[in-house]
This record gives C-alpha cells, structure tokens and sequence, in this order.
C-alpha cells in the first residue's frame, strides 16, 4: 500500500475499539441488568468462593495467548461478569466481616462508570475543570464530617497507604530542617541518619513501607509500647523523644492512630496533640479506619482531637463504603502540600493560580475518584453516614456481648467496629494462661479460621492480642443485620466443635 492509500484507507477508519452509541446503550443495559441481578441474590451467595488459586486459574484458561483477533464485546462482558460473579470475594455481602473493606456504596459504582466515561484527568484543572472542583468540594466536606479544620489542604489518592505517604512526605519537608527535596537525605549529612518517627507498636504497616521508600529507613521508627487499651501509651512517647534528643537524634514526626488495625484502638491523640505543639515535631493521624467516626455519636472521646493534627490520612473505600480505590489526605496548611510536592515542569500550559492537583501529591495524571465520594456523601448525608457508622459499631458491641455471655467463647476486645475473640473449649477454660493451653489454644483459632474461611457462610479475619490468636469481626458493611450477627456464635461454636475433634483425631493417629 502507497502512503496515499493507507491515508484513503483512514478516511472510512474502524477502529476495532470504537462503539457506536446504540451498542453501547445495548450492551451497557444487560450490564447492568445482571449486575442488579446479582445482588438480588449476594446474600444467598457464599461470601468467598473457597477455591484453590488452581481452580481459579482453569476457569479463565489463564494459559491461553494473547488474542491476534478482537472479539465482539457483548460476549466478552458476559464471559467476565460470569467469571467475576463465580469467583470473587464478596465485600458486599451481609456476612462478609473480615479486614476494613467495606461493603460498596451502589452509587459509587454507577459513579465510577460516568467518571470513566468523561476520563477526565484531575491532574491539571484545565483538563477536569468541573472534576476539579468536585474533588475540592468532597475534600471540603470531608474535613467538616470528620472535624478538620475547612481551609486544610487535601486530595483523595488509592488508599490509606498512600494518604498516610502523603502526610509523611509533607511532614519531611517540612520539619527536615534542610532542604530535603533538593539535597535529599545525603544533603542532610549527619542529621539525616537521626531523624526519627514516633508510633504506637500497633501501627498499621504502611509506616516501614514509607520509612523504607523515602529514604529514612525502617531503623529511624521509634515503636512506643502501648496501654491495656492498646493506646500509645504518653510517658513512653515523652521518655523516648527525650532520649533521642540526649543521644543527638532529630524527632520529627509523631504519628498517631485513630483507630488500629487489630482491635480498633484510639492513641491518646489531644495529649499527643499537645506534646507535639510543645516539641515542634509534626503531628500526624493515621484515621484510615476510625477517622470517619470522629465525630459519631457514641464513638471513643479521643477521636475528638483528630482537629489538632497537621496532616490525617482518611480511606473513603472504608468506612465512607466508596468502592475501591479512595484514599484521602488532609494537611492543615494547605502550602504544606505544595511544599511536598510542587514542581512546574515548562511543557505545561496551566494556570499556576488553578487548582492543578499533580502539584499537590505524588501522581500525575489521575483519575476521577472523587466523584463516587462525592455521590455517596449526596446520596446518604451526613446523617445518612453517621446512622451507618453508628450501625457497624453497635453490631460489634452486640457481638462481643453474645460471645461473652456465650460458654465457649472468651471476648477478648471491642473498639469501634471491631470485636475480636477466640473458640475456647469449655474443658480448656479453667486452664487458660497456662502456656500448654495458650499454645493450644492458638493452633486451634488459627485451623477455625480457616474452617469458617472455607464453610463460606461468614468471612472473618484475625489479630493477635497479647500474643493470642484472636478471630476478628469488623463490620464495616451497611448490609449487616443483626441477625447476621446473633447467627455467628451457634455457627462458630459448631465449626470450632469439629476443628477440635479434627485436631484430637490428628493428635490420637
Ligand atoms: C487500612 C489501613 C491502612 C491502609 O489503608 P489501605 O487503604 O489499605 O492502603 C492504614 N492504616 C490503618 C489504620 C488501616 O486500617
């Protein structure tokens, strides 16, 4: 083919992505009928499909090539809902209780189909102008649900990860004490190996992922033990700050968590607030999971404080139930973020007065988040949201009190949404402490979780609480009832029943 043909060619171009408006309409309809279909029926589903990676490998024929040729897309839906629908972990069913992931909010996924469909790149404002504005208006009504301050900086990101990244980085720029940005932590000569961080020994992960990533090193985080709360405990935080400051160390951020990961505890935030103040240090709050109840009634006093911290990290795919990914951060000084961040690079032709949010965080092109955040937090109001949160809470009281007045169960802890406890054989009870049984009594949880994983009525997680292995409920989900709830100590108790025979068979073989 000449060039001449190839651009004649072009002018009748079928590019083999293109849909026309009618199919789309065709094909976007069954969609979305099967999708309704679907959850009609989720609550009579098993909530994991209980198959093996192999089994799940087989049904997508994960050896086949990639295709040479397209294929028509209505089929292609249809074979991926099919596969979606048979194999997949159901947040959204009423009995799905395990990690903090919540149950989706329906209009976020209607929301995140229009967001898709406008592409819009909230990276620079030109390129998203009402996008933008959204996303600023959801950050606003964010920081008023939670009680932040309303002039905070902020910007939704993929997860809680991400969000607590963002107040980390904002605070090593600004409490360095040199130049960071440019000169890196090198540039710090010997003060960079002495900056330290400051959390509770119960501190979600993400704090060594971003101690590693960003230079410091996991050695720089100062782990401070905790309270029979499970709180930072305040002494602990002052003591060792101290101490590093008379060894030459250069403190500069305190983190803490409202909310933990394992039980749900709140860190002493207004006294860690005010140490913070009075030491300069940057005060940061991992709220990823709690945050959103600051201000519930009902929820632990502390998260009242969450107001005081320079920088909160928030997760809307938690409990705002926005489907995943939407993380959230805020930052009370708004110029902090762009003292994290900012660069103007020539090749962009954007306004530097406009709200361009890639000077505000770690990506570039970004997509339309905010918009599902913004549809649910319009859908339910904030009295829709705290009725909900309020909700998960007092299902998970309701539990810890059913397997407290239940005999083969020892209700370890309750905070928030999270209940955790373990199966105790009424024969083991009168032993419990004593290391034989501890230690039995560990195995014989950890073989129950993956017995109650595999029955697929219920998904719980686990934690370990002073060193015992504890099953977790967390509710996090506005589809669970309380009968959901008062079913799970019969069914618990009756799969704990046939792991301790399975375990005494094992033993007496
Ligand atoms: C979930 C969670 C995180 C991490 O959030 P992702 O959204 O999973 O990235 C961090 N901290 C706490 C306390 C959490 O519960």
């Amino acid at each position: 083919m000449t060039d001449a043909s190839k651009l004649e060619a072009l002018r009748e171009r079928e590019a083999p992505l293109e849909m026309t408006p009618e199919r789309f309409r065709e094909i976007g309809r069954a969609l979305v009928d099967r999708i309704a279909d679907r959850m009609a029926s989720l609550a009579q589903q098993r909530v994991l499909p209980g198959e093996s990676p192999e089994q799940v490998r087989s049904a997508l024929e994960a050896r086949r090539g990639l295709p040479e040729a397209g294929a028509e897309p209505e089929g292609l839906l249809r074979e991926a809902a099919d596969l979606l629908f048979a194999h997949s972990a159901f947040n959204g069913h009423p009995r799905f209780l395990g990690y903090i992931t919540s149950s989706p909010a329906p209009v976020g996924a209607l929301g995140d189909l229009l967001a898709a469909s406008i592409n819009a790149n909230v990276g620079a404002w030109k390129l998203a102008p009402m996008a933008s504005e959204i996303e600023a208006q959801t950050i606003r009504w964010i920081a008023e649900f939670i009680g932040y301050p309303a002039g905070c900086g902020g910007l939704l990101v993929s997860g809680g990860n991400m969000a607590n990244f963002v107040g980390f980085l904002a605070a090593r720029a600004a409490r360095a004490g040199w130049d960071i940005r440019r000169s890196g932590l090198a540039g710090g000569g010997k003060e960079a190996r002495r900056l330290l961080c400051y959390c509770s020994a119960e501190t979600h992960t993400w704090v060594q992922k971003a101690a590693d990533l960003f230079g410091l090193g996991t050695d720089s985080i100062r782990w401070i033990e905790v309270d029979s709360r499970r709180a930072m405990s305040l002494d602990a935080l002052r003591r060792q700050v101290e101490e590093d400051e008379r060894q030459g160390g250069r403190p500069f951020l305190v983190i803490g968590t409202a909310g933990s990961v394992s039980t749900g505890a709140v860190d002493p935030l207004g006294g860690m607030a005010a140490f913070c103040r009075e030491r300069g240090l940057w005060f940061h709050v991992d709220g990823a999971y709690g945050g959103f109840a600051a201000r519930v009634s009902g929820a632990p006093a502390e998260l009242g404080a969450l107001g005081e911290a320079d920088s909160v990290a928030v997760d809307p795919h938690k409990w705002l139930y926005a489907p995943l990914e939407a993380g959230c951060a805020l930052v009370r000084d708004p110029a902090r973020l762009t003292g994290a961040f900012s660069y103007r690079p020539p090749y962009y032709n954007f306004d530097t007065e406009a709200l361009n949010y890639f000077e505000l965080g770690p990506q570039n092109s970004r997509g339309f988040r905010a918009l599902k955040v913004w549809l649910g937090l319009r859908q339910a109001g904030r009295a829709g949201y705290e009725k909900m949160i309020a909700g998960d809470c007092a299902l998970a009281a309701h539990l810890f009190r059913l397997l407290e007045a239940h005999p083969e169960f020892e209700a370890l802890t309750t905070s928030l949404s999270i209940t955790t406890f373990r199966y105790v054989p009424e024969a083991w009870r009168r032993s419990i402490g004593s290391p034989d049984t501890e230690e039995r009594l560990n195995r014989l949880n950890q073989e129950l979780l993956n017995r109650i994983e595999a029955g697929g009525e219920v998904f719980l997680s686990n934690a370990l609480v002073d060193g015992r292995y504890a099953l977790r409920a967390c509710v996090v989900n506005f589809r669970t009832a309380p009968g959901d709830i008062e079913a799970l100590p019969g069914l618990i108790a009756g799969l704990g029943r046939e792991t301790l025979s399975a375990m005494e068979d094992r033993a007496g073989a």
